[in-house]
């Protein structure tokens, strides 16, 4: 489902974040990127969303080369990957069901099938008795299994993560992970950026060090 083949990424004015990257990861598998501050985490998950284009070597996602797609054929791309990244905020100026329904209702659901697939999402991140309330009045953990939530309403097959059990304490923590752990059961892939791999023993991990493969 994802290759990198030999992918670099350098940012101006001369920044290595990747270098020679190559790795392979089956449709279904659960990923975690590791490695320090700046080993290029953020990075690799940006090349997988098109939100970032390599400046060397090929990353295919379900065998299209997205570097190298059309600034048109990115929205079809993304429709498949669910983000779940510190710069994808919440909007505090609504309630959590209709965080959840925007991605559903910017694609043209009807309104009885979108309420029908957000209160699934909802559901699955345990947050169906918690529709109506206000992000602000969310904990950590909520508002992080909201925008898991608002990440999953599309049913994609490829949950990207960055740093999700950033600033939650370890109980926390462990209950996000396990969220993830239930969509990668369910067979959607996943694959999760962050600095402690212990939380997920059982994914297959990759571990960065300089923007090189270590692991
Ligand atoms: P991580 O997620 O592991 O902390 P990043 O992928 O965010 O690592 O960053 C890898 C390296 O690339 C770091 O040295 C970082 O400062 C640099 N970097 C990241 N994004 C940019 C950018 N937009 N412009 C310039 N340098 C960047
Ligand atoms: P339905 O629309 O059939 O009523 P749901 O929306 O609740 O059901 O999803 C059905 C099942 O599909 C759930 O068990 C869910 O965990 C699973 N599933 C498979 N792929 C995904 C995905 N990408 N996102 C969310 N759920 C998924």
């Amino acid at each position: 489902m994802i290759r990198f083949d030999r992918v670099s990424k350098r940012y101006p004015p001369g920044i290595d974040a990747l270098v020679d990257l190559s790795f392979e990861a089956a449709a279904g598998e659960l990923l975690i990127v590791s490695g320090h501050s700046g080993a290029g985490k953020s990075t690799l998950l940006k090349l997988i969303a098109a939100i970032e284009r390599p400046t060397g070597g090929a990353v295919l996602v379900n065998g299209q080369n997205v570097g190298s797609l059309a600034r048109g054929a990115i929205p079809y791309l993304r429709r498949n990957i669910g983000l779940v990244f510190q710069d994808q905020k919440l909007l505090f100026d609504r309630n959590a069901f209709a965080n959840v329904l925007l991605p559903l209702a910017i694609a043209g659901f009807a309104p009885k099938e979108a309420a029908r697939r957000v209160r699934a999402a909802l559901d699955k991140v345990g947050l169906l008795d918690r529709e109506k309330a206000m992000p602000i009045a969310l904990s950590g953990g909520e508002q992080q299994r909201l925008a898991i939530a608002r990440a999953v309403v599309g049913r994609p097959g490829l949950l990207l993560a960055d740093e999700p059990t950033a600033h939650l304490d370890p109980d926390t923590a462990h209950d996000v992970a396990a969220i993830f752990r239930e969509f990668h059961q369910v067979g959607v892939t996943v694959v999760i950026a962050t600095y402690d791999a212990t939380l997920f023993p059982e994914a297959r991990p990759i571990r960065l060090d300089h923007g090189r493969l270590t692991q």
